[in-house]
């Protein structure tokens, strides 16, 4: 039996320059995968892609495509079109999560998190389409979360309703996109320890370690896993589906029920 033989496969990873992004960018590069990442700021994403083309021995590169601009999300298609002669995945990954409690939310809150990480993916979607469609296999994974689809959490509701968001457009796109051959589907990881994670403090990192019945935060290698397998020819029978992968954080009914550490 062979698998997935990702040498040639060109793949997109926006907010690659760090966190989950990164995580999978590395790991499609390791696997031979010809990767163009993406971040807010054009120098910031080339360097990482070049320190990734050069740890990893892979092709990487990297744009700078601010998801808030449909022009610049339609720059990044074709860029990878011109740099790697199509489209076989895009990781639809980059998102924002500002803490904001609902009674101090202003509307300028809501639109900078749903622009974001709901309309900035929809629009790399779309952009992508050409090139996804002419690949005949043609892989989308977003990025969702546990946060919005399952769980909820004090100060992230416009962030919970993004992801919860992104989960009504995949079912609807899986559909409409499988006559050509293309999957849509999604992970939800759980805590995973980022940049953008580490920003709320160690006594957070701490207490949520402590709910996972794992008991370890996620590393971003653990979502890469995740991703590049709905990403492959393995998972051809695959669409419209979610894959959560937070070491079980969403399974305890109570603090009971999560026991003591370890024994
Ligand atoms: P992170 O470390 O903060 O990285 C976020 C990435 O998104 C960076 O590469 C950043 O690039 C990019 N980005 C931010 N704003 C952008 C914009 N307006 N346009 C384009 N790119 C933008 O975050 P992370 O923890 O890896 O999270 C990545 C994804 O996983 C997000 O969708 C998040 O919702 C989801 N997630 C994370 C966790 C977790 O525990 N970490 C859990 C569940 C879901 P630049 O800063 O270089 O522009």
């Amino acid at each position: 039996m062979t698998f997935t033989r990702w040498e040639g496969r060109s793949v997109i990873v926006t907010g690659g320059t760090r966190g989950i992004g990164h995580g999978i960018a590395e790991l499609f590069a390791r696997q031979g995968a010809a990767v163009l990442l993406t971040g807010r700021d054009g120098e910031v994403a080339r360097t990482v892609a070049g320190a990734l083309a050069r740890t990893t021995g892979g092709r990487v590169s990297g744009i700078g495509v601010d998801l808030k601009d449909p022009e610049a999300i339609e720059e990044l298609a074709a860029e990878a079109v011109r740099l790697h002669g199509g489209i076989d995945v895009l990781c639809a990954n980059a998102g924002i999560f500002p803490e904001k409690p609902l009674r101090e939310m202003t509307a300028a809150d809501v639109d900078e998190v749903l622009d974001v990480n709901l309309r900035g993916c929809i629009l790399t979607v779309r952009a992508c389409l050409p090139a996804l469609e002419r690949a005949r296999h043609g892989r989308i994974v977003l990025t969702s979360s546990i946060t919005g689809p399952t769980t909820g959490y004090p100060g992230w509701s416009h962030y919970g309703a993004s992801k919860a968001g992104q989960l009504g457009f995949l079912r609807t796109a899986a559909v409409e996109l499988a006559p050509h051959g293309i999957t849509v589907n999604a992970v939800l990881p759980g805590n995973v320890r980022t940049e953008g994670l580490a920003g709320l403090g160690e006594e957070y990192l701490r207490s949520m370690a402590a709910s996972i019945p794992l008991r370890r935060l996620g590393e971003t290698v653990d979502i890469a896993h995740a991703v590049l397998f709905l990403a492959s020819d393995e998972a051809a029978f695959i669409t419209g589906q979610t894959l959560t992968v937070d070491g079980g954080q969403t399974l305890p009914e109570s603090l009971d029920a999560l026991g003591s550490p370890s024994p």
